[in-house]
């Protein structure tokens, strides 16, 4: 629909397939694909845990030499087992060819390598993948996998449902259920890339954290799963192509930043007044825009890196060349760019999309004013709506 609008800019161009893509009425929903992936679900790897199995990953490296040692095992066997499960993909102990035999029986006696099961996967007819993951309590989330040309990002969830209550976001409808834990996060990357290792596709390349939840709500977790994402004895993604996307919580920002993890920071503004931002995203009353703007001032940036701000144009709220404007200024001195993003709506969604034109004259306002704006067009708009949907979808379609 807005094809035209699209701009193909080399950076992230995934959060809108993730939070607010829309499929329900998208021109390609008859070729929706809509099915369990049998091949993903790896029985084997997800043997009961028995009860006083550890889920080895839940634990750090550090962590688990610790436990090896204090098992009577050599310290340089952690880095073999997380190489067999991250880099190898492995499901058990006895894939782990270059540990002695008696050693994987005991390995395999006090930990579990458990992983959320997919559930189910949706293709769109433009490669965006949408995967729902089944977690050990039953609890749903979803990531999306948007590959590119240069590029293959998934956007992964850091919570089940939000507080946050943004009143544009489908997920924030469903409320807040629970924090994931950071295996659950980064699980779901290394679920992902089994999936793509399997037949033979590019392997992810790039993270974004714009799936369900607030990220920094869930910090202590996030972290760990961001050491694991982006550690080499990890899954080795770089932290340049690893994205934190926050609604603004201001002391979590610092907390980031002061933790040097070089992840980069997307922040949703969604409006240029407090009086608009209050209305449609409460933790602005929390986090005023001078102080989320004061904080992202102090944000540790690399050379050459930016933050990205995301506004959700919403029609006759917040979408005036005045409101450009006042952003522009509100801006003025962070390094920064600015990721327009069309609303995408939902059923039952109170606000509705701006037409092209006017989506088109605040993107000039700030090309005028010499910001990168790129105007992220939903992609995969035939295989679901927001961020949530598929989930909502599922609780139907399974038993
Ligand atoms: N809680 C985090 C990450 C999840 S939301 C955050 O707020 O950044 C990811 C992005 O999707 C945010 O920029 C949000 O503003 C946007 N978004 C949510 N619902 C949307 C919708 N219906 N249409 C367009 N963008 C939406």
């Amino acid at each position: 629909m807005l094809g035209g609008l699209y701009q193909k800019i080399n950076f992230m161009k995934v959060f809108i397939v993730c939070s607010a893509s829309s499929f329900t009425s998208g021109p390609g929903r008859a070729r929706a694909l809509l099915f369990a992936d049998k091949n993903a679900n790896l029985a084997p790897a997800r043997k009961a845990m028995t009860t006083k199995a550890i889920p080895i990953k839940t634990l750090s490296f550090d962590e688990l030499k610790e436990k090896l040692v204090a098992m009577g095992l050599k310290a340089y066997r952690t880095g073999q087992i997380f190489a067999w499960i991250y880099h190898q993909h492995a499901v058990s102990f006895n894939e782990m060819t270059n540990i002695a035999r008696a050693e994987r029986e005991l390995l395999a006696a006090v930990f579990a390598i458990t992983a959320p099961t997919v559930l189910l996967v949706e293709r769109s007819s433009d490669g965006t993948r949408k995967f729902l993951f089944g977690l050990d309590d039953g609890h749903t989330v979803e990531s999306v996998l948007i590959p590119d040309e240069d590029r293959q990002t998934l956007c992964i969830s850091s919570q089940v449902g939000c507080r946050q209550a943004c009143r544009f976001c489908l997920t924030a409808q469903s409320g807040f259920i629970r924090n994931l834990k950071a295996s659950e996060i980064s699980d779901q990357v290394l679920e992902v890339s089994r999936v793509l290792r399997r037949e033979g596709s590019r392997d992810i390349t790039n993270i974004v954290l714009m799936g369900m939840g607030e990220p920094l709500a869930n910090f202590i977790e996030l972290t760990r799963a961001l050491r694991t994402i982006t550690s080499d004895k990890g899954l080795g993604i770089s932290p340049r192509r690893v994205t934190v996307s926050t609604s603004g919580l201001v002391p979590e920002i610092g907390k980031l930043g002061a933790l040097g993890l070089r992840v980069n920071l997307a922040v949703s503004l969604n409006a240029s007044t407090d009086e608009v931002r209050d209305r449609i995203m409460p933790v602005n009353k929390r986090y005023p825009i001078r102080e989320l703007l004061a904080a992202c001032r102090r944000f540790p940036l690399e050379p050459r890196r930016r933050i990205t701000f995301e506004y959700v144009l919403l029609k006759r709220v917040n979408d005036s060349p005045e409101d450009a404007l006042r952003l522009v200024k509100l801006l003025r001195g962070i390094n920064c760019k600015v990721n327009l993003i069309p609303f995408n709506p939902f059923p039952g969604s109170e606000f509705q999309r701006p037409d092209d034109g006017v989506v088109r004259r605040f993107q000039q306002v700030l090309l005028d004013h010499h910001y990168t704006a790129p105007v992220r067009e939903s992609r995969g708009r035939d295989i679901s709506a927001a961020c949530g949907q598929l989930r909502e979808r599922a609780t139907i379609a399974l038993p």
